[in-house]
């Protein structure tokens, strides 16, 4: 998506937007924030203004999405436009691990609903907890204890 956006807009390529967007894809959670990508560029080596233009460059080019800001949130937050498609998902919030599942009547219920002067386009919806994999391992430290 990047590449078919550099070749129709006639801008340069370069290593950097590359490597930050790179740097972002390991960043393993459904939502993140500048200061999240902050914490890698310096090992990464890429300037600030550098990191700001890309990721402006990210959110023309529909690689990324820009949330709008919320009350209390300090930092800027992004996520992958690629999964702006109607998904139900559930994530362990302990190794990040992320699965969908389907449920017609929940997709239903989200994509009839009326909302007062909004008009919906697409949705996500995360259902947060622990892994099956994840809650064994807790159960077992429990019983050493
Ligand atoms: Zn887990």
């Amino acid at each position: 998506m990047l590449d078919e956006y550099i070749r129709e807009h006639k801008l340069r390529h370069t290593l950097e937007r590359e490597r930050l967007l790179r740097m972002i894809a390991d960043i393993n959670e459904p939502i993140f924030t500048v200061h999240d990508i902050e914490i890698k560029r310096k090992d990464a080596h890429i300037s600030l203004p550098t990191l700001y233009n890309s990721l402006n460059l990210f959110v023309s080019a529909r690689i990324l999405y820009r949330l709008e800001r919320t009350q209390g949130v300090t930092s800027e937050q992004y996520k992958w436009a690629l999964d702006a498609k109607n998904t139900l998902r559930v994530i362990c919030t302990r190794c990040g691990r992320e699965a969908t599942f389907t449920d017609r009547a929940l997709l239903r219920i989200v994509q009839e609903r009326k909302y007062a002067n909004f008009v919906p386009a697409h949705f996500s919806l995360y259902v947060y907890g622990t892994c099956k994999t994840c809650r064994r391992l807790l159960i077992q430290k429990n019983k050493k204890q």
